[in-house]
């Protein structure tokens, strides 16, 4: 390794051990998500100027510059919308959330419950916006890219955050606070970006237990054969 790399790996495991120690602060004004962003946005930089380079050096053409400007400009769109309606999601939830019954008590049963509480309602919400037309309209702007590559994961379905709140009324009901609902569908979108890739093959053992590149590959194929398969959008797999 040479002299210049290896400073600037260790800055950025410093960087993010200091995110990570931040994150369990108890007196820490960021809000969990806000710190995801602070995390994940250094890594999406990256590893998609990776996947542009490979791409032009291997002649395989995965990006076009009309493409990624309209994949950009959907994900600041979605997050203009997701901004300036977050409120109403929340405000929704907290108001199943104060007729909850139940009450988890151990933490760590709490946050695995919750990923798995919030995969299992974001997969009817992904899988609903294939079969309801009224919910095609708006995630079929995922779908509409001609090209397959990490910047497609930021081709937002912008008006699904208006209702997507709705999927997520039964963890209130069990008594998840909206913003921990919130930090785990954020974190769960993290790993739902990183499948949009060519640059990963089969995954072996892994194909039958999470969302894999490949999957992801048949769910955005467009041709009849595969057509509205495969909705798996977390780590498991429910259908
Ligand atoms: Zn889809
Ligand atoms: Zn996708």
């Amino acid at each position: 390794m040479g002299s210049l790399e290896l400073p600037f790996f260790i800055s950025f495991a410093l960087y993010f051990q200091h995110l990570a120690n931040t994150l369990y602060s108890t007196n820490c004004a960021m809000t969990k998500e806000d710190l995801l962003v602070l995390i994940s946005t250094p890594i999406y930089i990256i590893i998609i100027g990776l996947e542009m380079i490979l791409s032009a050096s291997e002649g395989r053409h995965f990006y076009t510059l009309k493409d990624t400007i309209t994949n950009l400009s959907l994900m600041v769109l979605n997050l203009s919308l997701e901004t300036a309606t977050r409120f109403i999601s929340f405000a929704g939830l907290f108001y199943f959330l104060h007729l909850y019954r139940f009450e988890i008590q151990l933490r760590w049963l709490y946050w695995v419950i919750l990923i798995v509480g919030v995969d299992f309602c974001y997969y009817w919400l992904h899988r609903l916006s294939h079969e309801v037309r009224l919910f095609w309209a708006v995630h079929v702007t995922h779908h509409s890219s001609d090209q397959f590559n990490l910047t497609v994961g930021f081709r937002s379905s912008v008006f699904e955050s208006l209702y997507r709140f709705i999927f997520y009324i039964p963890l209130a009901l069990l008594g998840y606070n909206p913003f921990d609902i919130y930090f785990i569908h954020s974190l769960l979108q993290i790993y739902g970006i990183l499948v949009h890739t060519q640059f990963v093959g089969k995954l072996g053992i892994l194909e039958y237990i999470l969302v894999t590149p490949s999957h992801h590959r048949v769910h955005h194929a467009s041709n009849i054969r595969c057509l509205d398969k495969k909705y798996w959008d977390g780590f498991y797999m429910v259908g």
